[in-house]
């Protein structure tokens, strides 16, 4: 069997969670990673730009991708390592995120159920350094393996390497040059849970559980996620539309003096902090705008909306309106976390 297929003139609308038209010149299926290099000695994928897309749900089609679309699809999961208290665990590209995390509590390993939920794919979790509920990716990332387009090669990555940050890795730096192909990541039989975020404490007392798990955890993240978030399913989004801003610890002190109410978190470094994007956003008026089908949701005010045919360009063009207004009130940029296709954020 062939390990790549391709289509011309291919619709991307069911391949985005906003659920806006979109076409790619040519969509690339690709089964087998190892095809990767003979796939790229073709003149459009070798000489033009090249989008890889995993499941949609962290882009915004303003316009069509100018050239061609990699999808990879292989699914394989595996343990590689396991010295019974903790295990190397090896995922393809293709493999849904959360058929991951459900495949690693069922084999008894802990450490990815804050994540749990998370739509999209494997391959496009280091990319931003995916994070909820007080975990990033990266805390259990060993290594990264990813076609390199510039020297045709597979390599494989260490976490270092991969200079991971918030929302943020070298991959999205250098968005051109790397296809992620599989992730290794590092994972504990047993290990302290994080529950001290966001409600996962109230959440697993209200399950009824006294002593939780790695399970119970993911089950708590699960439904708080329900309950907070709009269903790309139902409405289309793509999550958090813009990322925490972070500032200086003295920008955060003198906004905080005049906005009290402003939640501020620690950002890593003692010089910075992390502000609320979605506080800012409600408190400007924005939480549940709605213009023609393009809209702020009401449930959350970070998440931007497709409610039916809103195009990208429209989306994107309020997004833009919202961020002016944040900018004008507090004088902080917002800048978008989803990729945006066709289009810059700034104007
Ligand atoms: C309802 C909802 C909730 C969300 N909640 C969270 C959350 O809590 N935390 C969070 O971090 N994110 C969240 N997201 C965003 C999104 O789920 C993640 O960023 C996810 O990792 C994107 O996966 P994807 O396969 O859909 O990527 P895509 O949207 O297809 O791609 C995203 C980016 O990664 C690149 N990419 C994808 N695959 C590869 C690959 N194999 N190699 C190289 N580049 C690649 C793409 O080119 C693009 O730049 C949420 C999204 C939605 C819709």
């Amino acid at each position: 069997m062939a390990s790549f297929r391709i289509v011309e003139n291919a619709r991307l609308d069911a391949r985005n969670t906003f659920g806006v038209r979109a076409r790619a010149p040519m969509l690339v299926e690709v089964a087998d990673a190892g095809a990767l290099p003979e796939l790229f000695g073709y003149a459009m994928l070798r000489d033009g730009p090249v989008l890889v897309l995993g499941g949609g749900s962290n882009l915004l089609f303003a316009g069509d991708p100018a050239g061609a679309v990699l999808s990879l699809g292989a699914q394989g999961i595996g343990i590689v390592e396991d010295d019974g208290e903790v295990a190397i665990v090896r995922a393809d590209a293709g493999v849904e995120w959360h058929a991951l995390v459900l495949w690693t509590l069922g084999h008894g390993l802990a450490g990815l159920e804050n994540l749990a939920l998370i739509p999209g794919t494997v391959g496009a979790a280091p990319i931003q350094n995916i994070g909820a509920y007080g975990v990033e990716v990266r805390e259990h990332v060993h290594a990264v393996e990813a076609f390199e387009r510039g020297s045709g090669a597979l390599r494989r990555l260490s976490a270092g390497d991969c200079a991971f940050a918030y929302r943020d890795s070298l991959f999205k730096r250098e968005m051109d040059r790397w296809v992620v192909t599989a992730i290794e990541l590092r994972l504990p039989r047993e290990h302290a849970l994080r529950m001290d975020y966001a409600g996962v404490r109230e959440e697993l007392a209200a399950m009824g559980v006294q002593q939780p798990r790695a399970v119970h955890v993911a089950e708590a993240v699960s439904r708080l996620r329900t309950r907070k978030l709009p269903n790309p399913a139902l409405v289309g989004n793509a999550g958090s539309f813009f990322k925490n801003p972070v500032v200086a610890h003295s920008v955060a002190d003198a906004l905080t003096s005049e906005h009290a109410d402003l939640p501020v978190y620690p950002a890593g470094d003692p010089a910075l902090r992390k502000l609320s994007a979605a506080w800012m956003i409600e408190s400007a008026g924005w939480k549940g705008f709605r213009e023609g089908d393009a809209g702020i949701s009401s449930q959350h005010a970070l998440v931007l909306v497709n409610h039916g045919n809103a195009s990208g360009g429209q989306l994107l063009g309020l997004a833009r309106r919202v961020a002016d207004s944040v900018r004008e009130k507090f004088t902080v940029q917002l800048e978008p976390e989803p990729r945006i296709i066709g289009a810059t954020f700034a104007e």
